[in-house]
C-alpha cells in the first residue's frame, strides 16, 4: 500500500498472499486494506490537491518525463514482476511496461494543449470557458493489463492536475505498487498518487463513497461496473466505466487468410484469451470456413504454453483460479450438451498438471449454436469459438446479437464491405484486417454494456476535468 509517498501498513494489520498464477507459488504479501486505508488515502490526495493543481502541466509533465526514463531503464525487472504475478509471457509483460510509459509520454505532450474557449455573445458580451481538475480521482481497475490501465487512468488525471487514489487488482498488485514507487521516486509529490491494496467490496466500494472523491474511473467486468455505477451516481461523482467485451471479428470470403489466422491467433490467445477487447466469438463465411479453421488449428497447434518467464512462450497460464475454473467448467459443460466439436484443446495440458499452475490449452471450437454460453457469456480465456455464416448480412446480425458492445473487427479486401461493417457494427472500436491494436492517441470505449466514457486520446482528458464559463459585459 502506498499513502502519502511511503510505503504502509493496513490500519487492520492484515496481509493477504499474491500468487505466480505459473507454479502457484507465493511471491509476496501485501497490505489487506480498510475501509479505513481507503479514507486516509482519500485525505492524503486531498491534502496534496491544491498544490499539484496549482503548478503548471509543464512541471507536471517533467515528473511524468522522469519516471518513464526510470521505467525504461528498469523495463526487464518490471516486465519479470508483471509476469511473475499476472502470468503473461515476458514479451508481452515487456510491451505492456513500454505501453504504460507511452501513456504517460503521450500525455506530457498534450497537457498544455487543453485550453478553453472564447465566445461572442450577443449584445456586445464575451465568455470565456476555462478548465479545471475535479480534484481527487478513484480508480479500480483489473489484473489483465494492470500495467496499461493504470496508465490510461493516472495519466489524464494527474496531468490535468488531479490527485488519485488507485485500487489495484487482488491478483496483479505487484507492479502497480512498484510502478507508484517509481512516480513518487522521479518527483511525484506525495499525496498526488494513493495505492490502497485490499478487496473490491470493502477498499473500492469506500473509495467510490467517499464524499471527497469527485470521479470514479473503473475498469473491470459489466456486473461490478454497475455497481460502482450506482454508488457513484448516488454520490453525484463522475464516472468512467470500461468493462466487459465479446468482440466478433467477421471474415469475409474475400478475406486475406493468412493474416485473418494470424489476427485471430493472436487476437483470441494474446494474455491467454484475457484481454478485454480479444475475439471472442468468430464469424467466418461457409464458402472458406473449411480452409481456414484448418489453417487456424495448425496455428493453434503451434502455440507454446508455458512459464511465461521462461524464453520461447508463447502463452502462459491464466491469471487465478476463478478464471481457470469458469473455463474449465464451460468447456466441459459445451462437450456434454454438444454445442459445437471441439478442433483442438478443451483441458488441462498434460505436462502442467504438476505445475500447480492455471494452465488451459488453446481451444478451438467449431459450429457454435447461437444460444451456447460461448457466445453470450464475455469468455475471458483460451477459447474461440466460430461459427458459419451465409454472408455479411448474417454476419453483422450475429455479431450485433449480444449485450456488449466493446470493439469488433471485419475483414476483407473489399471497400464496401469494410464501409458496411463499420457502419453497421455496434461497437466503441471497428476493426478492419486487425484486431486489438490500441493507441495512447485513440480514443477507446465501449457502448451498450461494455461501458460508459472513453479513455485515450485528447478526449480523455476533459473526462478529468470542469469548464467554468465565465461571462463578461463590455
Ligand atoms: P472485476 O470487476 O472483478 O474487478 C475489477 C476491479 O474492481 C478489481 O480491482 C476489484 O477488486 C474491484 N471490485 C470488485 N468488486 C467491487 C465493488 N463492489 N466495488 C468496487 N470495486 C470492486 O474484474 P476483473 O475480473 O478484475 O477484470 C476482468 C474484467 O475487466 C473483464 O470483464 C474485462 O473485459 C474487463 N476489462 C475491461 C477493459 C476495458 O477497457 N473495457 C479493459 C480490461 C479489462
Amino acid at each position: 500500500m502506498q499513502i502519502n509517498g511511503k510505503a504502509v501498513e493496513s490500519c487492520g494489520g492484515e496481509f493477504f498472499d499474491i500468487i505466480n498464477p505459473a507454479t502457484g507459488e507465493l511471491i509476496d504479501q501485501v497490505p489487506g486494506g480498510t475501509k479505513d486505508d481507503a479514507a486516509l488515502a482519500v485525505e492524503a490526495a486531498s491534502s496534496a490537491f491544491g498544490d499539484w493543481a496549482y503548478i503548471s502541466s509543464q512541471q507536471r509533465a517533467r515528473v511524468f518525463y522522469r519516471a518513464v526514463e526510470i521505467i525504461r531503464q528498469r523495463k526487464d525487472a518490471l516486465a519479470a514482476l508483471l509476469t511473475k504475478e499476472q502470468g503473461k509471457p515476458l514479451l508481452e509483460a515487456k510491451n505492456e511496461i513500454e505501453g504504460f510509459a507511452q501513456v504517460l509520454e503521450y500525455y506530457c505532450g498534450l497537457a498544455s494543449s487543453s485550453q478553453g474557449d472564447f465566445f461572442k455573445v450577443p449584445q456586445n458580451g464575451y465568455a470565456i470557458t476555462v478548465k479545471k481538475p475535479l480534484g481527487v480521482c478513484a480508480a479500480i481497475i483489473p489484473w489483465n493489463m494492470p500495467a496499461l490501465i493504470m496508465a490510461w487512468k493516472i495519466g489524464p488525471a494527474l496531468i490535468s492536475g488531479n490527485t488519485l487514489v488507485l485500487k489495484p487488482a487482488s491478483s496483479t498488485p505487484l507492479t502497480n505498487l512498484t510502478l507508484a514507487s517509481i512516480l513518487s521516486e522521479a518527483g511525484l509529490p506525495a499525496g498526488v498518487l494513493n495505492v490502497v491494496t485490499g478487496p473490491g467490496e470493502l477498499v473500492g466500494e469506500a473509495l467510490v463513497n467517499n464524499h471527497k472523491v469527485k470521479k470514479v474511473s473503473f475498469t473491470g467486468e459489466s456486473m461490478t461496473g454497475k455497481r460502482v455505477a450506482e454508488l457513484a451516481v448516488s454520490g453525484n461523482k463522475r464516472v468512467t466505466l470500461e468493462l466487459g467485451g465479446s468482440d466478433p471479428m467477421l471474415v469475409c470470403d474475400d478475406a486475406d487468410l493468412k493474416s485473418a489466422v494470424a489476427g485471430a491467433l493472436r487476437g483470441r490467445f494474446y494474455n491467454c484469451g484475457q484481454t478485454c477487447t480479444a475475439v471472442k466469438r468468430l464469424y467466418v463465411f461457409e464458402s472458406i470456413a473449411e480452409d481456414f479453421i484448418k489453417k487456424l488449428e495448425t496455428a493453434i497447434r503451434g502455440l507454446r504454453i508455458g512459464n511465461g518467464i521462461n524464453e520461447n512462450i508463447d502463452m502462459g497460464p491464466l491469471n487465478n483460479r476463478r478464471q481457470w475454473e469458469y473455463i474449465k467448467e464451460l468447456v466441459a459443460e459445451i462437450e456434454e450438451k454438444d454445442e459445437g466439436r471441439i478442433i483442438t484443446g478443451g483441458k488441462v495440458p498434460a505436462n502442467s498438471a504438476s505445475s500447480k499452475g492455471y494452465f488451459f490449452e488453446p481451444t478451438l471450437i467449431v459450429d457454435v449454436p447461437g444460444e451456447s454460453r460461448l457466445l453470450k457469456e464475455e469468455v475471458f480465456g483460451p477459447v474461440l469459438p466460430v461459427v458459419r455464416v451465409k454472408n455479411l448480412d448474417e454476419a453483422i446480425k450475429e455479431a450485433n446479437n449480444t449485450i456488449y458492445g466493446l470493439g469488433a473487427s471485419i475483414w476483407t479486401k473489399n471497400l464496401d464491405r469494410a464501409i458496411l461493417g463499420c457502419q453497421q457494427l455496434n461497437a466503441g472500436v471497428i476493426w478492419i484486417n486487425q484486431h486489438l491494436k490500441v493507441a495512447p492517441e485513440v480514443p477507446f470505449g465501449g457502448v451498450k454494456e461494455s461501458g460508459i466514457g472513453r479513455e485515450n486520446g485528447p478526449y480523455a482528458l476533459s473526462e478529468y476535468l470542469d469548464l467554468k464559463t465565465i461571462m463578461l459585459k463590455t
